[in-house]
């Protein structure tokens, strides 16, 4: 068996990073060897830096590693980075720069037309625009993205559709959880008994914007955007985790619901294929239920990696329409990072 690839996480204190340390216990190519954050954590052991917010203790090998500041020069050449988007640009571009592998969950660089913005089952071929992105920018590393938090779950349901019978159209409400405000979140007096119909940081345009580019095409060293239109609503709501998108959609050639539900059910791609250690055996589950899906019972479905559909029925405005809920910290950050890692090892893209 070869050695484990040693790496770190930016932002390691906060709720994503919490979540990139839980994941990347005994995983069994990479090993959590750095962890870093702002100055206000520097010096301190994890476990002290850090309001641990998790359901299971700090990984032992982690509690008492002494927390860094995000400056190039870590004992790894692989960083995942939680880092706050305020900045996580030109930290993440330090580290490409000096020869890391960055994985990214900020916005900063979702959008550039240098970096993937990836999700291994519908766009891995978007990995070729590393070899531009160096060149350009004359970088030994990169910078490799994966979505926002709602567009993920989206995506994940349209993209299976889209192939089989092309989406035009879309208009899509979510009710996004509290842990994807960061912690420690919105205040509880303003959540209780209440519904916040705005989400900050252009939530609505990320969401209308990301999912063209994933489901778009790479050619010739360009990305050509999916030519649908997408509509968007953006609601906080007082749930702790999964964020839960109601979606109405166009197609281009008719299906019925009983045709949607197979092609989503079925719906299978190369980390499936390729056995990557965090990829969900189905990484679209359609629920039975008719009450389903909801974020306490299902989030967690295929370990937090996989998107759950229910209610998928004809729409007397549009076609067809649905409800579809993923894991806003697992398969909506952390664990999309780390399963985009794991793609990019089984290609030779992390030496
Ligand atoms: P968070 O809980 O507020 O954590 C932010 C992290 O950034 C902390 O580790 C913090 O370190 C660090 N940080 C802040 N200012 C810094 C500075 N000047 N220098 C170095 N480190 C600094 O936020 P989060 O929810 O984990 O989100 C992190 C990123 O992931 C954001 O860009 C967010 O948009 C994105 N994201 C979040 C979710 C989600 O569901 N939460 C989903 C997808 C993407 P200290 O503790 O030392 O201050």
């Amino acid at each position: 068996m070869s050695a484990k690839i040693p790496v770190g996480v930016l932002g390691a204190t906060g709720a994503v990073g919490q979540k990139f340390v839980k994941l990347l216990e005994n995983h069994p190519w990479f090993e959590l060897t750095e962890v870093a954050a702002s100055g206000r954590s520097v010096g301190k052991p994890y476990k002290e830096a850090t309001m641990w917010r998790q359901y299971s203790p700090i990984p032992a090998a982690v509690s008492e590693i002494l927390v860094k500041p995000c400056e190039p020069g870590l004992a790894c050449s692989v960083v995942f980075s939680g880092l706050d988007s305020s900045v996580a640009g030109e930290i993440e571009e330090d580290f490409a720069r000096a020869g890391c592998m960055v994985l990214s969950n900020s916005k900063n660089h979702r959008m550039d037309d240098d970096a993937p913005l990836l999700v291994p089952e519908i766009n891995p071929d978007h990995l070729g625009i590393i070899e531009t992105q160096r060149k350009r920018r004359g970088w030994k590393g990169a910078i490799v993205t994966n979505p926002n938090c709602s567009t993920i779950g989206l995506v994940m349901a349209l993209a299976p559709i889209h192939q089989a019978f092309g989406v035009t159209r879309v208009i899509v409400t979510t009710m996004q959880a509290l842990s994807g405000a960061g912690y420690p979140g919105p205040p509880a007096i303003d959540m209780l008994g209440n519904v916040i119909p705005f989400i900050g940081g252009d939530e609505e345009e990320k969401v209308e914007t990301e999912p063209l580019k994933i489901m778009g095409k790479l050619g010739d060293g360009r990305f050509e955007p999916a030519n649908i239109k997408i509509s968007a609503h953006t609601n906080r709501v007082f749930v702790e985790d999964g964020h839960m998108e109601c979606v109405s959609l166009e197609l281009e050639k008719k299906a019925s619901p009983e045709e949607v539900a197979r092609v989503l059910s079925s719906f299978s791609s190369l980390p499936q294929e390729l056995k990557l250690p965090s990829a969900p055996h189905r990484p679209v589950i359609v629920a039975a239920e008719r009450d389903r899906p909801q974020p306490r019972f299902d989030c967690d479905a295929g370990n937090g990696m996989s998107a759950v559909v229910g209610r998928i029925r004809s729409c007397p405005v549009f076609d067809i329409r649905f409800v579809v809920l993923s894991h806003n910290t697992v398969r909506g950050a952390a664990g999309a990072s780390i399963l985009n890692a794991e793609l990019m090892k089984a290609q030779g893209y992390l030496g």
